[in-house]
């Protein structure tokens, strides 16, 4: 059982925060969520709707009922109890379909109009910005831009570091462009303990909750996944993001509009608006490591051969050290065809572009690479001779 307490709000001179305490079998914390104090009428404190969000996928997969002091808004409410739960809980013999318990409320709630999104500056983020903002639709036109800390950062001490560390670049971004920021911090992660991976749906949408009488529409940054790929089986390898087209409309109420911004499109596509929208220019960051981009991770690699692909590599000599990766092209193509042979999506997409520059001995770098991905396909993960392979291959 777990049982969500009556949210409340306190605030001191500079920050606000809401808090309930979660009680899993019998063991009592609080759960807090911290925000500017500028935004302190905006944190919703009426019902438990943020906290049982919070807890939903965490309640399914360790077969807990959630019982809520406070009321849940009856749109949100009517959404998980009538289709998400029992969609899910069809799908995956292991997981357990709560009973939720709460009373329901119908009025609304007040609502400020904000439109949000997620800003870490990466492919996702940008093209969010590229998309949603300067529309003919002037109430789905982004004016704040979010930063939170639940989940996405890690856990513990660690994540807080990682978390302040990341925070200037998105705020430099909101300051230069003129949107409001909101950074948000919460020990959520610290409490319920999961798989970020398997549950950031969730997470993200308890501070979108928190701040539910401020947006009426928020970008979620689509896990990537293809419609043809929408699956609510949980697959090791498959995150919660592969049903967020179902999940993120069933977390949208009569108030809030939940959006899985760019879904169903690959990075390419993706990048073909951002590299029309000059703010990335300056601010473009899609690094595995933490600073200024570092070109060489898979994630720098990717991002250099697509705008590379598109032509517009000189514009990004700010965030990217172009000269070197001209001089250092072939090593890049190397590195596509190497992702090819693993089978990467992303990569496929670009190749044409490049066909032209791939040369004999290229192909021939990386035979290796397609005879062991050929051999994976042939032999069942996890099967005797799959193991021995993997044993042989750590050895060499
Ligand atoms: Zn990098």
């Amino acid at each position: 059982m777990i049982k969500i307490g009556k949210p409340q709000v306190k605030s001191d001179a500079q920050t606000a925060t809401l808090s309930a305490n979660i009680t899993i079998d019998g063991d009592c914390k609080e759960v807090w969520f911290k925000v500017d104090k500028k935004f302190e009428d905006y944190l919703c404190y009426e019902r438990g709707d943020a906290y049982v969000i919070a807890v939903l996928n965490y309640a399914m997969r360790n077969h807990h009922d959630i019982v809520s002091e406070a009321p849940l808004s009856e749109d949100l409410y009517y959404n998980i109890d009538k289709y998400l739960v029992d969609a899910i809980a069809q799908y995956n013999k292991d997981f357990y379909r709560p009973q939720i318990t709460a009373e329901v409320a119908s009025d609304r709630l007040p609502c400020a109009g904000a439109v949000a999104t997620g800003i870490s500056c990466g492919v996702d983020s940008m093209h969010a910005l590229a998309n949603q903002t300067a529309m003919k639709f002037k109430k789905h036109n982004i004016t704040h831009l979010t930063f939170n800390n639940v989940g996405s950062h890690g856990e513990g001490e660690h994540a807080e570091k990682l978390y302040q560390a990341r925070l200037e670049r998105p705020r430099a971004f909101a300051k230069e462009y003129g949107f409001e920021f909101v950074a948000s911090d919460s020990n959520l992660q610290n409490v319920v303990l999961q798989n970020h991976l398997k549950s950031h749906t969730y997470s993200s949408m308890f501070a979108v909750y928190c701040l539910q009488k401020l947006y009426s529409v928020y970008y979620y940054a689509s896990a990537g996944y293809k419609y043809s790929e929408f699956t609510l089986i949980d697959k090791p390898a498959i995150c919660c993001g592969s049903y967020e087209m179902l999940s993120l409309p069933l977390f949208s109420t009569h108030n809030l509009r939940v959006y899985s911004e760019g879904e169903n499109m690959s990075r390419l596509t993706k990048l073909r608006s951002i590299v029309k929208y000059a703010p990335s220019y300056k601010y473009l960051n899609v690094c595995l490591k933490d600073g200024d981009n570092c070109g060489k991770c898979e994630k720098c690699v990717r991002t250099l051969l697509g705008i590379d692909a598109l032509g517009a590599l000189d514009n990004y000599a700010e965030v990217f050290d172009i000269d070197y990766y001209r001089k250092h092209k072939k090593w890049y193509l190397q590195q596509m065809l190497i992702q090819m042979a693993h089978n990467k999506h992303d990569y496929f997409e670009m190749y044409p572009y490049f066909k032209s520059e791939i040369t004999l001995d290229m192909r021939i770098k990386v035979l290796p690479y397609t005879i062991e991905n050929t051999i994976r396909k042939l032999i069942p993960r996890d099967s005797w001779l799959f193991n021995v392979l993997k044993s042989i291959k750590h050895k060499i």
